[in-house]
């Protein structure tokens, strides 16, 4: 299991690498918060999720770079 905690916004998240491969009934697109683009479902990226979610039900898919800059880059949902 590719899956390991890091730090958001004062928030520990769950995080798990996809290659995109195994994203068998999860095709996608879905939106990247750090950019607002979309991320392909197929191709390999971060989804991440709150610790505290246990069902995991509000996940995020991320652009690996987007998450790896997620510091500088920051979510758009404050506007
Ligand atoms: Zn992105």
């Amino acid at each position: 299991m590719n899956e390991r905690i890091e730090e958001y916004r004062g928030t520990e998240y769950r995080v798990r690498s996809l290659s995109g491969a195994s994203a068998s009934g999860s095709g996608g697109p879905y939106r990247c918060p750090g950019c607002d683009q979309l991320v392909p479902g197929r191709s390999p990226h971060i989804v991440a999720w709150r610790d505290d979610d246990a069902e995991a039900t509000d996940r995020r898919h991320w652009h690996t770079v987007c998450w790896a800059n997620r510091a500088t880059r920051g979510p758009t949902t404050r506007r």
